[in-house]
């Protein structure tokens, strides 16, 4: 079976991709942050977000 390229879809996880690692799973969008839950917790105290611990 061929690999297929991803499709561009209009809706769905295909819409929002993690802009720092660009993958598709835990893509936060809310608050603009176009960045997957991995990510977020990695940049979280640059911008400003703090976890909690
Ligand atoms: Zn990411």
């Amino acid at each position: 079976m061929k690999i297929k390229p991803p499709k561009k879809r209009k809706f769905g996880k295909g819409v929002v991709a993690c802009r720092r690692c660009g993958t598709h799973v835990g893509v936060i969008r809310k608050y603009r942050l176009m960045l997957c839950r991995r990510c977020i917790n990695e940049v979280a105290p640059a911008l400003g977000f703090k976890t909690y611990e």
